[in-house]
Formats: C-alpha cells, structure tokens, sequence
C-alpha cells in the first residue's frame, strides 16, 4: 500500500511509519513539527506542512496516489483543552476538516482516524464496548467526537471510508529501542514514573488514593503503542477489502492501577521511585478500560505486548537513552 501518515513526527505515528515500512508499504510522512521531531521520522519521504495550508495538502495528495491517509496529528491534553478550547477546536476539529476536504477533493477513498477514550466521558459501565454512549467531558474528547460525527456525513455525502479507533492508554515504546514517547511537557504516567526513576525528575506524585477501586488509585487500560499501530495496519486492509466503515475501541482489556504501574516500574527498573500522595486531578473517572472484542473478531487484532512489565520495560529502554534523544 501507499499511506501518507498525518502526525508521522509525533509518538504514535512515529511507530505507525515504522511498522509501515518493514511490512513493505510505502509511507509519506506529513507533520508540522509543532509536537513531533523530524528525527523519529527514519523511515520513508518527509514533508514539513501544516494542516490549515490547504494548497500544501493538496500538493501532497494530487502527487502522491495514496491508498489511504492516516491522521495522528493532534493536540491531547485534557487539562489544556479546558484552558484553551480554541487551540483545540482549530488544531482538531478546523483543520482536520481542512484535511478532510483536500482528502475528499484529491480522490482518496480511505481514512484512519486517530480517536480517543476520552469521548465516553465518565464511564456509565466497564469494560467499554462500542456501545457505550459518547458524552465527552471536556474540549479534547469533544473535538474528536466532532470528527467521529464529521466522518459519518462526509461519508454519506461523499463516499469516503473511515475507521475511527478509540485508544486507551497509549504506552510503551519500540521493542528495537529505536523509538519511544517525546512529550513536551510530558503529562503520562509511565514516562513521569520511568523519569522519575532515571533522575530526570524528582519523583511521582498520585493523583487521588481515594477512588473506588481496590488499592484507591485509577485504573486505566494500558496498550503497546506497537499493538495500536497492529491495529491501525489491520484496519486499513480489512477497511480497503469489506468497503465498511467502523469504530473500534483499543485497549488489553486488563486495568491497572496507578500503585500497580508504580510498582511495575520499580520492579522492571530496580531503581527507587521517589512517590508522593497528591489530590485527584480533575475529570478523571476511577476505572476506564476497554472492552477490544469488536476489534479482535472483526480485525483479528491480538495485542502481542499485553504484559504490563513488557509495556514498562520497552518504555525503560526508550528512557535509558534519553540521553542520545533528550540530550541528558
Ligand atoms: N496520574 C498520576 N500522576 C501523574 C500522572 C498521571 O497519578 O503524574 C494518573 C492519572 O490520574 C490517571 C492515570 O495516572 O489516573 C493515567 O494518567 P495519564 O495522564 O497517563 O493518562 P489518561 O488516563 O489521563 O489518559
């Protein structure tokens, strides 16, 4: 296949490239480096564009005959979201339709679209299927459930066919160690607890002991970023061989908790982890995991990185050269 990976710079779609490329398929990477780096890019063509230059897209895609288009490039903080819906609703939603139009225009059939678990909202039930109503809670998930909604009449209108794919807790990094998650500011447990381990930050604080589960920290559903690219390969081939449009929810379907990670990590790193009690952070819900079945019978998807010490350790690797990529 020939794919053009939107956000390709960024953690995600860094992967997505990689795992593109040694299946054997073309991939053009697109990204305006606000949040991605040029140098996880190390496979396939690079082109610097932002996605409201709408000539730049269609230069792109007039060019290039791509069988499909791949959209990681967005903003994800939620806290942040609250603070400045603009910067969302424009990166988002404004330009994502921008996207949509020159994809629409140049005659590409074919989207993969980077959703989130975000746009449940606070969870009615647990594990999370397809079913569960979207009510999001704040900007972010709203401006990905908008591009959900958007997806459905662009395709009644104009034929194009989507699959929309909710993540979970994105997490871990490249086996090979080639590649892992760069954020800036970084917001994630894993890689907080892992710099924590590593000196680079003093230690971890837990946001809320006292949320209804059995250790009184959040439980979330952790995933291989190398299983949700899995996914994304999967759904573009079954997307291209049944014409069907969908959304798949992806996740292990195993929550762990804040306490359980911390404790993955120490055992994984063998290093003392500095924690302190902090007070719950807002909007989030006590237990969010997924319920992947859909995913698994209609892609044949098999998540290969399930374990949550395998899921650590690959992302220890990653910040065991943090040296080599964050110049420390
Ligand atoms: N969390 C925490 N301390 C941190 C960062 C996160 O206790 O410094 C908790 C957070 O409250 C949530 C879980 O870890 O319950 C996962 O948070 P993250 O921001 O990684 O992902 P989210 O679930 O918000 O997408």
């Amino acid at each position: 296949m020939n794919i053009l990976v939107v956000g390709g710079a960024g953690y995600i779609g860094s992967h997505m490239v990689k795992l593109l490329a040694v299946a054997g398929h073309r991939v053009v990477t697109l990204d305006n480096l606000c949040q991605g780096y040029r140098d996880a890019v190390r496979y396939g063509e690079f082109i610097e564009a932002d996605l409201a230059d709408r000539a730049a897209l269609e230069r792109v895609l007039k060019g290039g005959a791509f069988d499909a288009v791949m959209h990681f490039a967005s903003f994800i903080q939620v806290g942040e979201s609250v603070a400045e819906p603009a910067k969302y609703y424009t990166n988002n939603v404004t330009n994502t339709q921008n996207l949509l139009d020159a994809i629409v225009g140049c005659g590409v059939n074919h989207f993969i679209f980077s959703s989130t678990a975000a746009l449940f909202g606070e969870p009615e039930y647990t594990p999370i299927n397809e079913a569960h109503p979207a009510r999001p809670i704040n900007p972010y998930g709203r401006s990905k459930w908008f591009v959900e909604q958007m997806l459905e009449d662009y395709e009644r209108a104009y034929g194009l066919k989507s699959v929309c794919l909710r993540y979970f807790n994105a997490a871990g990094a490249d086996p090979d160690g080639e590649l892992g998650e760069r954020h800036l500011p970084e917001t994630h447990l894993i890689p907080l607890i892992l710099q924590a381990a590593s000196g680079r930050r003093d230690g971890i604080k837990v946001f809320g002991r006292d949320y209804a589960t059995p250790d009184g920290t959040c439980i979330r559903d952790y995933v291989h970023v190398m299983d949700l690219c899995e996914a994304h390969l999967l759904a573009i081939e079954t997307l291209r061989s049944t014409q069907k449009s969908a959304r798949y929810n992806l996740g292990n379907g195993n929550g762990f908790s804040v306490q359980e990670v911390i404790d993955s990590a120490s055992r994984v790193t063998g290093c003392d982890i500095k924690v302190v009690d902090d007070v719950r952070r807002d909007g989030d819900p006590a237990v969010l995991v997924a319920d992947s079945r859909l995913a698994r019978e209609a892609l044949g998807w098999r998540p290969r990185f399930a374990e949550l010490d395998t899921i650590v350790g690959h992302a220890w690797q990653w910040e065991c050269s943090a040296g080599e990529w964050a110049g420390v």
